[in-house]
């Protein structure tokens, strides 16, 4: 079976490095808010070419931060509408609600799935006060376009940079576009910890400052609080973990392009639609998700012949049981992506011979007649 993700295997690579950092973590008697965290958050944000990094306990947790910041702040108020797209992982969207704001649901470009400028105009109304990309799949969404619009229209912009780690346009990456951005360490991800991480990156000192309270109960000082805060720790064990893993993660990527790049130089079937690749620095390919008619036979196929695929994401947004309200919306582009999307077997340690298969396993795919 060639393996859609193989987490083992990754982590392998770098087992007595992270077995000493555990051990010095061990040894060192601080497990919360220490030097590891502080260290992580100076390289991350410097890896992301921004001045600060907050390190917070799940990628969730670093929108709905984000947003409560801007709450706690005076920018945003109860209702007040923030864009998003209609395709993204739920994550996004709940971070919206969560703060009692209204998530505005836009149709993707449905060539890069990601916001387009002009679907983001057509959702603009008097109430509009934040906009959230996201950096779908690994691949950017068009933020100089979005930061000119946001700038004119006075709009805070908070980048979902989930799938996104390293992510550039013209050389300035995923976290250093936006107002703010929000970045998951789930173990699937690009730069993936040991269970759960996230981090909030972003140049705003106020922002930031709020946030390293928010995220501590709301106090800077132990025992006064500042405001009603949550508790959204990255622990001293995962943030050096981290610190290991970013190390790694410029050729880790440079890995994932190459399997992507194979694909798309090989796979040439005509029931199978293949990612854009826009500038190929730009993409780093947490996810090559393809495209066919027939989905459920491409799967069974690659199953057959022993290849691992998942759906990225089988059911959209507003059709989940969470959100019924928006249960009758149409938003054909989005439901569209949702029936057709299959994800590729992609990862840093894919063996050539393995990308080999896949590539000539999905050439031999044809579609059922009906
Ligand atoms: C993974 C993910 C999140 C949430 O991150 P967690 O660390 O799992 O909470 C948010 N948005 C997107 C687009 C994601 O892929």
């Amino acid at each position: 079976m060639i393996d859609f993700l193989n987490l083992k295997a990754i982590n392998a690579q770098y087992g007595d490095e992270l077995k000493d950092a555990c051990a010095r973590v061990i040894d060192s008697g601080r497990y919360l808010l220490g030097e590891e965290l502080e260290a992580f958050e100076t390289e991350f944000a410097e890896y992301c070419g921004a001045k600060h990094a907050v390190g917070v306990a799940n990628g969730l947790d670093a929108l709905v931060l984000v947003l409560r910041a801007w709450k706690e702040l005076g920018k945003l108020r109860d209702g007040d509408e923030v864009i998003v797209p209609a395709n993204t992982y739920i994550a996004s969207i709940l971070a919206i609600s969560a703060n009692g704001l209204t998530p505005v649901l836009v149709e993707p470009d449905p060539q890069t799935y990601n916001l387009s400028v002009a679907g983001v105009k057509r959702a603009l109304t008097s109430r509009s006060k934040a906009v959230l990309p996201v950096h779908l799949y690994g691949l950017m969404a068009p933020m100089p376009e979005l930061m000119a619009l946001a700038s004119e229209e006075g709009l805070l912009v908070l980048e979902d940079s989930a799938q996104a780690h390293g992510a550039s346009i013209d050389g300035r990456r995923s976290g250093n576009w936006g107002h703010a951005a929000g970045f998951s360490f789930y173990p699937g991800k690009n730069l993936g910890a040991l269970g759960d991480g996230g981090a909030v990156v972003s140049n705003d000192d106020e922002l930031v400052d709020t946030i390293k309270a928010l995220r501590n109960y709301g106090s800077v000082i132990k025992y006064e609080n500042l405001y009603q805060g949550l508790n959204s720790r990255l622990d001293e064990i995962q943030a050096a973990m981290l610190r290991i893993k970013l190390r790694h993660l410029a050729n880790e990527t440079r890995q994932r392009q190459l399997v992507a790049d194979r694909y798309l130089q090989e796979i040439k079937n005509p029931f199978v639609q293949l990612p854009v690749r826009e500038v190929f620095e730009e993409h780093v390919f947490h996810l090559f998700v393809v495209r066919t008619k027939n989905r459920s036979a491409l799967q069974k196929h690659l199953q057959s012949c022993n290849v691992q695929s998942l759906i990225h994401y089988p059911i959209p947004p507003h059709k989940q049981q969470a959100y019924s309200s928006w249960n009758q919306y149409s938003l054909p582009i989005t439901e569209k992506i949702h029936q057709e999307v299959l994800s590729l077997p992609l990862s840093s340690v894919m063996m050539a011979d393995d990308v080999s298969e896949v590539v000539s396993v999905v050439n031999r795919y044809a579609e059922p007649k009906d």
